[in-house]
């Protein structure tokens, strides 16, 4: 039985026991915490069927309305620096920023954290104009199959983020993709997600799970099945044992980590971290990866680290740190 009829006959506690042991040998045992920082609540597009911004689009008519404060954006990235949590990557709907104003925040982010920054801010025909500050390029796929795609996103081909992949390889940067379950695609789908990890040699895949948000096409759509979700990210672990995973799961989900921990997710992500971080949401995050027996890297938990700095940050984002820690701690 071959990896894609497995997920289709629930074989998942196969593709788990086998993903678990790929992961542990090519990665170790330790999970990530990633954030997603987002640069504005804007998009040109607005008409992927399951996003936010296409419920929104009709409420928010000027783009500069919609666009975060720099020293906001840079805030956030310096707490997560202090908690030990990654940049999953900085992201915004097309036509907030411009392509020099991306690379700039970038920068800036790159010498706060010390990492350079994955983007993922739509297809662009400008990738010359980022340099070392950038680690890698993502592309929103969200579901591989091309005809649910085209039917899903009218608006972004997959054609041309594949281009724009590739032309990412070719300027020297790693290459990710984003990918939605629940949006319709079945098991055998999959093939489309391993043919396109293979043929355009993906470094990184994010799976998210469907959110349904009201408004939308999607409003009365479950998630998916726990199960499903994790051996769909155990059968592409499994065919990609190099591939650096990282696994979304909502708030109203948590219990969806071990699982996913153990089908190959190097890095967990989608935590709304400023209402979460030291609650018992939190806390339950790091039971989750501990009881998969996985060592985490950064904090959930502790309050601490959030005040504490090894160099002064710039004095004009203090009021936005502030902000972002009293916010954390209103929750508490
Ligand atoms: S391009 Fe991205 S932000 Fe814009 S509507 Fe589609 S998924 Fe949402």
């Amino acid at each position: 039985m071959n990896l894609i009829e497995k997920v289709k006959a629930h074989k998942t506690l196969d593709l788990l026991a086998k993903a678990n042991e790929i992961t542990i040998k090519e990665h170790g045992n330790r999970i990530t915490l990633e954030r997603a920082i987002f640069l504005s609540w804007w998009c040109d597009k607005g008409d992927c069927a399951f996003c936010y911004m296409s419920s929104q689009k009709p409420r928010i008519t000027k783009p500069d309305k919609a666009r975060r404060n720099v020293n906001s954006i840079l805030a956030e990235a310096e707490l997560v620096k202090r908690i030990g949590w990654n940049v999953e990557f900085l992201s915004g709907g097309y036509g907030s920023f411009s392509t020099h104003e991306i690379k700039a925040i970038s920068e800036k982010i790159y010498s706060i954290t010390g990492n350079p920054v994955w983007l993922n801010v739509g297809i662009t025909q400008y990738l010359e104009t980022y340099g070392d500050e950038i680690t890698g390029i993502t592309g929103a796929v969200e579901t591989a199959n091309p005809e649910l795609h085209d039917k899903i996103c009218p608006s972004k081909s997959l054609e041309d983020v594949v281009e724009m992949l590739e032309k990412a390889g070719d300027l020297g940067f790693k290459k990710a993709i984003t990918i939605i379950l629940g949006l319709g695609e079945t098991p055998e789908d999959l093939k489309y997600l391993f043919n396109l990890i293979g043929d355009v040699e993906i470094d990184r895949v994010i799976f998210y799970s469907l959110n349904p948000h009201k408004d939308t096409p999607y409003a009365n759509t479950p998630q998916p099945a726990s199960l499903y979700y994790a051996g769909t990210v155990a059968a592409t672990r499994i065919k990609y044992p190099k591939l650096e995973i990282i696994a979304g799961t909502w708030i109203d989900n948590l219990a969806n980590i071990g699982p996913l921990i153990l089908a190959g997710a190097n890095g967990i992500t989608k935590f709304p971290l400023f209402k979460m971080y030291g609650t018992n949401y939190g806390r339950k995050v790091e039971e989750e990866v501990k009881w998969s027996g996985r060592k985490l890297k950064g904090s959930f938990t502790d309050l601490e680290l959030l005040n504490a700095t090894g160099e002064e940050p710039d004095p004009e984002l203090e009021p936005f740190i502030k902000r972002y820690i009293d916010k954390c701690l209103r929750n508490k």
